[in-house]
């Protein structure tokens, strides 16, 4: 895999060893047959442990499926590396899968993980493979055929950034700070004021005071989907048939149902294949699950039925960062901060959702008495 010029990865043909047998079309899930199957089950999820769910991105659906599937697998994710690097790697045991929460929506190099799971299974070990649509859709046709001991966790894709652009919005960090970037955190939550629908952010220095962002210009950038890759405009993915065996992803809209105590997140779990639905019982040990339609969650989540739409930025923001090669050099002149009105607005709005929560934390506490 090799990085463009916009600082995406993308795998090299070695033309003098290549044999024209055309299997990287039959396994490239931009071409390969897509096998998907409509949703079977569909839960708002939040787990029972809250500092599970403050640890997670949304309702802590992730943790709470591991839970409950059992502890004897290998499960692969997502994590930094120590360059902050987005990277797919395993770790075995109920423990250790922490370092996977939280979303890091960049790219993520799956290295030979592909060839390390097809190996596991053939050695009859359990494997939980959890990754974006189009992750699971390139595993699956990898392995060509079903194996009975792996169980995918698909997440709801909304499209990744740039792993290069990423770097070079650290580097940029770095520079302002003149200190070392140890460790980035997506939907940061710990802070009071941080609501999960509010995408925090939380940058850990070497020497420095941590510093905790709302509106941060690389996470407004992601949401205007303005680092978006060329694939994901387009997403085959993006449809109501899934890929996976289980699907997460935030349960936006759910202030509908104003008994839930929306603060600190909310999941969506579909069940897909036959598998998913019998650890259902299990999974209840772990999160409050209620029943809910395809039509509750597709209204605020459109990726769930249909692709992505390009901003008209996305080019012209990508060939001024591919000449000045620094992200804070080009992005002033598409994330603007925001003017005195809009702050206000931005206010007014964060104390009323906060005494409306807390109306509902209290409600739900009275309940449950
Ligand atoms: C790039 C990206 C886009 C997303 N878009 C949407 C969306 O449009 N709508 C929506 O509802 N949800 C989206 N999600 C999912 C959402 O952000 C939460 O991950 C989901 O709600 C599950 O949250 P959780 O609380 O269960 O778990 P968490 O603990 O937050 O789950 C973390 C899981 O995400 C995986 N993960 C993290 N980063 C990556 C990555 N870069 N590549 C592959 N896997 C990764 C980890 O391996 C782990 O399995 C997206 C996630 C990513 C990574
Ligand atoms: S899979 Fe076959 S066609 Fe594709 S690069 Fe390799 S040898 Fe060439
Ligand atoms: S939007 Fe589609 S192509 Fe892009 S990362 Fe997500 S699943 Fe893959």
């Amino acid at each position: 895999m090799k990085s463009d010029c916009n600082g995406f990865l993308y795998p090299i043909l070695n033309e003098d060893k290549c044999i024209n047998c055309d299997q990287c079309y039959v396994v490239c899930p931009e071409t390969s047959t897509i096998l998907a199957t409509k949703p079977k089950l569909i839960f708002s999820a939040k787990n029972k442990n809250r500092m599970v769910i403050i640890e997670s991105s949304s309702g802590g659906a992730f943790n709470g499926i591991l839970r409950a599937i059992d502890d004897n697998s290998y499960v692969y994710g997502a994590t930094f590396n120590e360059d902050l690097e987005v990277k797919h790697k395993s770790e075995f045991g109920i423990n250790k899968f922490t370092c996977f929460s939280k979303s890091k929506y960049i790219q993520s190099n799956l290295d030979d993980c592909f060839k390390e799971i097809l190996a596991l299974l053939n050695q009859n070990k359990n494997v939980v493979f959890s990754g974006l649509p189009c992750q699971i859709a390139g595993l699956r046709s990898f392995l060509k055929k079903k194996y009975s001991n792996l169980f995918c966790i698909e997440l709801i894709c909304n499209g990744v950034a740039s792993p290069g652009l990423f770097s070079s919005y650290i580097k940029d960090i770095e520079k302002y700070y003149v200190d070392k970037v140890t460790n980035y955190t997506f939907r940061y939550k710990k802070n009071k004021k941080a609501m999960w629908r509010d995408f925090y952010i939380k940058i850990d220095f070497l020497e420095r005071k941590s510093l905790i962002k709302k509106d941060d210009s690389f996470m407004k950038g992601y949401l205007a989907k303005l680092f978006m890759r060329e694939s994901c405009v387009d997403c085959r993915y993006a449809q109501e048939k899934r890929v996976g065996d289980i699907v997460i992803g935030d349960f936006w809209g759910v202030e509908k149902d104003n008994t839930a105590n929306n603060s600190q997140g909310y999941s969506i779990i579909i069940c897909i294949s036959d598998k998913s639905i019998t650890f259902i019982k299990n999974l209840r040990e772990y999160m409050k699950l209620n029943r809910v339609s395809f039509e509750e969650i597709k209204e605020k989540n459109p990726t769930l039925y249909k692709p992505n739409e390009k901003n008209v930025l996305r080019d012209s923001f990508f060939t001024n960062y591919s000449k000045a090669k620094s992200y804070s050099e080009v992005i002033h002149k598409y994330i603007h901060k925001d003017s005195f009105p809009l702050k206000l607005k931005r206010a007014i709005l964060f104390y009323y959702r906060k005494c409306y929560n807390n109306f509902c934390f209290k409600r739900e506490i009275s309940n449950d008495k």
